[in-house]
């Protein structure tokens, strides 16, 4: 069977033997399935959603949600603060995200463990970059939101760039976060999964695992659910759930953790969206989503308050009446004026840390709150937002307090006391909760446990403050380096 497979078919129990089986095919989970097959170890791949293919991407909202993001896209914390959109599905959340590349600032890596700085991380990086056709994106591809947050930093003086991508034959539908109907995303789903799959990697999609399986403190298989069946992959494994997945099985395979630290240190990078209103239409709905970051307010200075990342944040309608506050007619009100509307989003380089543990349904339980000094340092980044969106000629801006915002002009001094839903934030890149040198050791093993690696986002030991997914590609490309060597070339 070298094919992509879907298990919901599946009448009767599975046994595959494998030299490795990768748990999740999102960004980090497809480069070690790929890097493996092609050195020639027998590789299983398994994924809890279903197969994607472009044809099923009709950029509706209320197709698209329920159908590519974990928990049909109401994924949150639990007290509900933090809304947490991840992916579901072959390629994981590499199939509906912006495409952004960036790789990790070498601040932030120089307090990563021994062998992840970036003198480490920098050939992976390059091969990355290559193979997934990473390029700027072209100044004539700026749509008007993103270009309004272009001419508010240069009148402002401010720190700001045009950002690189990873597509190809993009035409600009704006959708990106409900898939690509046209196949333009250089990404785990379309370049690193077919690879694997030609290399003889078998990838099992409709196929949860749910507990690795341990022998004398050794990783010796998974066993996975189907609709109708069990699967069970007799091989060592490496754990690529991302942040919240991978931690989940941890939790509920009862690995060895004295300390109690696996599912702990998530960083979420969570965003507030403030949005600007115009005379003349913004339809920041057209084009390349996003194209220009702010970095002015990004300091990696631990003690700093500038801590934010801003870029253009438009949503679909139905993600846009997510993000805008307010109720009833006021709502409608702040709807009816969506093609007037520009939003920025400022995205916290968060030093808070949450956890995730396991219910007894087998969902995550996600517990975060932001600390003091990430609280100022949100409140910091709201304000910068507001700054530029007048910058670039805004009517009114409104922030997304409990009881909205609504100015006509720069507050020099912004107050709000932070509460969990006041403002409301959004994530979509959750890190940390099996980090390296906390709950793996410096090669990306689990302590303890022999042939178990961990290849995605929760191997981050702090946030980094931008863009994920090239980070994670490259660090799982090492990884596939290393569980390679470990368990040799056939
Ligand atoms: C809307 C949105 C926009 C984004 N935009 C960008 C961007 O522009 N640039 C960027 O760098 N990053 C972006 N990201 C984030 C980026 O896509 C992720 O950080 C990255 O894909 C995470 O990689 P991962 O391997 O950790 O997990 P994922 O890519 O999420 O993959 C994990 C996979 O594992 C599967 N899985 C989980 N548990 C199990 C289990 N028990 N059994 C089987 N399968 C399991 C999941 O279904 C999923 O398919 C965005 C994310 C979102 C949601
Ligand atoms: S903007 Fe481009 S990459 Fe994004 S969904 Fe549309 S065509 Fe695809």
């Amino acid at each position: 069977m070298t094919e992509i497979v879907s298990a919901r078919d599946l009448k009767s129990d599975l046994t595959l033997e494998a030299d490795l089986c990768v748990v999740g095919t999102g960004a980090g989970g497809a480069m070690v399935a790929r890097q493996a097959a092609v050195a020639g170890l027998r590789v299983v791949a398994l994924e809890e959603g279903p197969t994607l293919r472009t044809e099923m991407f009709t950029q509706r909202e209320d197709e698209m949600i329920p159908l590519l993001f974990q928990e049909a896209g109401a994924r949150a914390t639990i007290d509900g603060a933090v809304t947490i959109l991840q992916g579901r599905g072959l390629g994981g959340s590499t199939v509906h995200n912006t495409n952004l590349c960036k790789r990790a600032p070498d601040d932030v890596l120089a307090r990563w463990p021994d062998g992840w700085r970036t003198r480490d991380l920098l050939p992976h990086y390059e091969a990355v970059e290559r193979e997934l056709n990473v390029k700027p994106i072209e100044t004539r591809r700026i749509n008007r939101n993103n270009a309004l947050l272009k001419s508010a930093v240069e009148k402002l003086g401010w720190r700001g760039a045009v950002l690189s991508h990873n597509r190809e034959g993009c035409v600009g539908s704006g959708f990106c976060e409900l898939g690509c109907p046209v196949d333009g995303k250089q990404n785990a789903l379309k370049v690193l999964l077919p690879a694997a799959q030609r290399a003889g990697a078998r990838i099992v999609s409709d196929c949860r695992a749910e507990a690795i399986l341990l022998e004398g403190g050794r990783a010796v298989g998974v066993r996975a659910r189907a609709t109708h069946a069990t699967v069970t992959v007799q091989a060592p494994v490496c754990l690529a759930g991302s942040a919240i997945g991978s931690a989940l099985l941890a939790l509920r395979s009862h690995f060895p953790d004295e300390k109690n630290q696996i599912g702990r240190g998530l960083h979420l990078h969570p965003g507030v969206a403030v949005a600007g209103l115009f005379d003349d239409p913004v339809e920041g709905w057209i084009g390349i989503p996003q194209s220009y970051e702010c970095t002015e307010h990004l300091s990696f200075d631990e003690e700093s308050d500038a801590r934010v990342w801003i870029v253009p944040g438009f949503a679909h309608p139905a993600g846009a009446a997510s993000l805008l506050p307010g109720f009833g007619a006021a709502h409608k009100q702040r709807m009816r004026d969506y093609s007037k509307m520009a939003i920025f989003v400022a995205m916290l380089h968060d030093q808070s840390e949450g956890t995730v543990e396991a219910s007894s349904d087998g969902r995550p339980l996600i517990r975060y709150e932001l600390n003091s000094s990430d609280q100022r340092a949100l409140l910091h980044g709201m304000q910068a937002c507001t700054r530029l969106m007048f910058a670039a000629g805004a009517r009114r801006v409104l922030l997304p307090f409990a009881t909205p915002l609504e100015l006509d002009a720069p507050s020099e001094n912004l107050q709000h006391h932070y509460r969990p839903l006041d403002p409301l934030l959004t994530a979509v890149h959750p890190m940390g909760t099996m980090a390296l040198g906390r709950v793996c050791d410096g090669e990306a093993r689990v302590r303890g446990i022999t042939h178990l690696w961990v290849a995605d986002g929760s191997l981050f030991p702090s946030s980094i403050g931008g863009p994920p997914q090239l980070t994670i590609y490259a660090a799982a490309r090492k990884v596939a380096a290393q569980i390679v060597d470990t368990l040799g070339h056939r």
